[in-house]
């Protein structure tokens, strides 16, 4: 029997990385880990709790003291099949997706505190290996080690369309304009901030995916797994 690896798939937001990261998971009867639901709960705690004010401005004061009483975890729907993120006990999954969290999460994401407990958890959850986990910074600060790492990009009109569409058939109001200017926000703040910014692993695999279907790049995507496992030593 092969060993497990693990998959670290990075890059920009509304890239489909989600998507295809959920495929691979399902494809290998891996474990499917989303780190940015977990700053996504990270910030509706910061919400729930008043510590970002209207303009967005996030009071760090408060929020690192209260870290240690944020619990974070991953539930196993069997209704669904999906993981569900909970935070304190609670349900979040549909609330960490509203606008609302998506226009504050970069600024809470900057925050070297917060991103110190997450990284510690995420690396926790990867131990066994047999995870495919997406996110800013997997390939580089979470799984430096991880044994396939891929970086998924597209162009930003291409992928506020497409998050605009997935918002639609939710039921969500908003407008092809509020979703670009909030993909744009993201990525400016996710890449220069201090700590851990979205880059490039020097060893990771460039997927551009603006003009692929979504076949097209499982397709690409497992054929570089299929490489990765068969140069994998066997295991029990
Ligand atoms: O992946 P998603 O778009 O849901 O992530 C929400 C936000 O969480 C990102 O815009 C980014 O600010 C932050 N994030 C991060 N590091 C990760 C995953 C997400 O900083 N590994």
């Amino acid at each position: 029997m092969k060993l497990k690896i693990n998959i670290a798939i990075d890059g920009y937001s509304s890239c489909g990385k989600s998507t295809i990261a959920k495929a691979i998971a399902r494809e290998l009867n891996y474990i499917y880990i989303d780190s940015g639901a977990m700053y996504r709960a990270m910030t509706l705690y910061a919400l729930q709790h008043g510590y970002i004010s209207p303009e967005g401005k996030v009071n760090e004061d408060a929020l690192i003291p209260a870290l240690d009483l944020v619990m974070i975890n991953f539930r196993y729907n069997t209704d669904t099949y999906r993981y569900e993120t909970f935070l304190n006990g609670q349900n979040v999954e549909r609330e960490i997706r509203t606008l609302q969290v998506s226009n504050n999460v970069s600024p809470v994401s900057a925050i070297k505190e917060v991103r110190m407990k997450l990284v510690r958890m995420q690396k926790r959850m990867a131990e066994s290996k047999g995870v495919v986990m997406d996110g800013r910074d997997i390939g580089t600060v979470v799984l430096p080690d991880a044994e396939l790492k891929l970086f998924m990009t597209a162009d930003p009109t291409i992928r506020a369309r497409r998050r605009f569409d997935e918002l639609h058939s939710l039921g969500v109001d908003t407008s092809m304009e509020e979703v670009l200017r909030n993909i744009t926000q993201r990525d400016h703040i996710d890449t220069t901030r201090a700590h851990d910014p979205l880059v490039q692993a020097p060893d990771a695999i460039v997927v551009d995916n603006s003009h692929l279907t979504l076949d097209e790049q499982f397709q690409f995507v497992m054929s570089k797994v299929n490489q990765r496992l068969m140069t994998q030593p066997a295991g029990n």
